[in-house]
């Protein structure tokens, strides 16, 4: 049964379909599996096995009754510690929410439970989704299988671990400035952050609520696809959230199309495809694997029947003070609920109203958190806020306008980039210097400005046998076009990319 591991999500929906294994044996396989393994990975910070298998049990007792099999029938699914599970820890990796269980689904989570996965646990990050290496997570680092002294990249660190080590097939994560894209590299999966208001944000705790979406993880495109096509739509429960199928020419993605994706050669695929290399991200602070491996995919994607045309931007160079500007102050905002009454554990000798607010922001929030909340106070402060938040908005616009020229006047279908300027680096290696850590997001952040679709697709491994993961982005809602080059980026890839120790070890 340990083969199962290894498998596809439309794998378990044959096996699951010509009665050849039960959704009760795919949950026990992964949970132990699971429980087997991840004192070495740190990516669970909870378990829910009863959950998963009581999910287990309702399928095959559907699918004894003769009903139809449901699109994610029986697929074991890692959630994020910040999505809340009604009645599950939801603790953001914070002391503060150390005992915190909501009272409702999170809409995304709604409906992959609706679609029939199976929920093996909540798993770790860094603490609010602040970081980018999972060394923030204030329940303990989580480690990179495919190097245990290296750092699984952050936020959403569990989720790729769990992805990567065969715990889960498909994992969510949310991403404010790469906190899906970073740790889908660093872990060798594929990860996804949708168009902006694709996915509804109602049961995310908050961080940057301009900039967070949502979005899938799994091993391979196709399943980040099918995921995807089960959590996208319109939420009452979340105002930015759209309608993708009222919007003209925005394919709806479904599970019928993503089979008929899979099916086509990256030839069709790419053939008169015009995709720009953002040139500046390979330059002198690339590591050399990376710039290698980025223009190993461009000449396949040229032989592929694609023109690729270097193009570098004029405020990509903003990216981060800018990013670091709106991210915190709107942090600042959102994190104003924890104040230890209504919201977080509450500190125990306070004196009066006043300190019993500032102690337990004291003692609930991390380091980390603590800088953003002040960083962000500071920016929107009176007399500064022109200087600072206004500035970064308004260089925010500039961007954004920018990339719409290279999509809609220069018509490219796509640009092309690392995901991250580096693979996986050590644990502890950037803990001292924030700005060190921040870096890490460079080639990022760009698509969380400007709310564009972006995915990281696994393309290789460095000298070290790390995995190098390739980013592309494209026009706002184009999430189906962006899938499709994905997937042809990923059969491009396919002779160099492999699964990791820990996996293969296992099946
Ligand atoms: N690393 C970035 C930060 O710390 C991005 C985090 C995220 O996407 N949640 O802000």
């Amino acid at each position: 049964m340990k083969e199962l591991l290894g498998k596809s999500v439309s794998d378990i929906h044959e096996l699951l379909s010509a009665k050849k294994i039960k959704a009760v044996e795919v949950a026990k396989v992964f949970l132990e599996h699971a429980k087997a393994n991840d004192s070495k990975t740190s990516a669970f910070i909870c378990h829910t096995d009863e959950l998963a298998l009581s999910q287990a049990e309702a399928i095959d007792n559907k699918i004894a009754n003769g009903e139809t099999l449901l699109p994610l029938a029986a697929i074991p699914l890692a959630l994020k510690d910040n999505l809340c599970v009604q009645g599950y820890p939801t603790t953001c990796a914070s002391k503060f929410l150390e005992n915190f269980k909501p009272e409702y689904d999170a809409t995304v989570v709604k409906k992959l439970f609706a679609a029939g996965t199976l929920c093996v646990g909540k798993v770790n990050m860094d603490e609010f989704a602040m970081g980018s290496s999972n060394e923030n997570s204030a329940m303990k680092p989580a480690k990179n299988p495919w190097d245990l002294s290296c750092v699984p990249g952050g936020s959403s660190g569990g989720s790729a671990i769990a992805c990567a080590s065969g715990y889960s097939m498909i994992s969510l994560g949310s991403d404010t400035g790469g906190s899906i894209r970073l740790p889908a590299s660093f872990c060798g999966v594929v990860g996804m952050k949708p168009s902006y208001g694709v996915v509804s944000r109602f049961g995310l705790i908050a961080f940057a609520s301009s900039l967070d979406q949502i979005g899938p993880m799994a091993r391979r495109v196709e399943d980040v696809a099918l995921a995807l096509s089960q959590m996208q739509g319109k939420d009452p429960q979340d105002s930015t959230s759209i309608d993708a199928s009222k919007i003209s020419g925005y394919p709806v993605l479904s599970v019928d199309s993503v089979q008929t994706l899979k099916k086509e050669s990256p030839k069709e695929i790419l053939k008169g495809r015009k995709i720009g290399l953002i040139a500046d991200t390979i330059g002198e602070g690339a590591d050399s694997c990376v710039r290698e491996a980025t223009l190993d995919a461009v000449k396949r994607l040229e032989a592929e029947g694609a023109t690729v045309e270097e193009v570098s931007l004029e405020y990509n160079k903003h990216v981060l003070p800018v990013y670091y500007l709106i991210s915190s102050s709107e942090a600042s905002a959102n994190l104003a609920r924890f104040d230890g009454v209504k919201y977080g554990a509450r500190a125990k000798d306070a004196k009066d109203l006043n300190s019993l607010y500032s102690i337990s922001r004291q003692e609930g929030f991390g380091p980390e958190v603590k800088r953003r909340i002040m960083l962000g106070t500071y920016a929107l402060s009176s007399g500064y806020y022109d200087a600072y938040y206004k500035k970064a908005q308004q260089v925010r616009r500039l961007l954004l306008e920018e990339y719409d020229k290279l999509f809609f006047e220069q018509k490219f279908d796509a640009l092309l980039m690392p995901t991250c300027p580096n693979t996986a680096f050590k644990l502890g290696e950037k803990t001292e210097d924030p700005l060190k850590m921040y870096l890490s997001d460079i080639c990022t952040i760009p698509a969380n400005l400007a709310g564009l679709p972006a995915i990281s697709v696994p393309f290789g491994l460095d000298k070290k046998n790390l995995p190098i993961g390739l980013q592309l982005m494209a026009p706002r809602l184009c999430d189906d076009k962006l899938l499709r080059l994905a997937f042809a980026l990923e059969k491009l890839a396919q002779s160099k990319s492999t699964v990791s120790p820990l996996l293969a070890a296992s099946v």
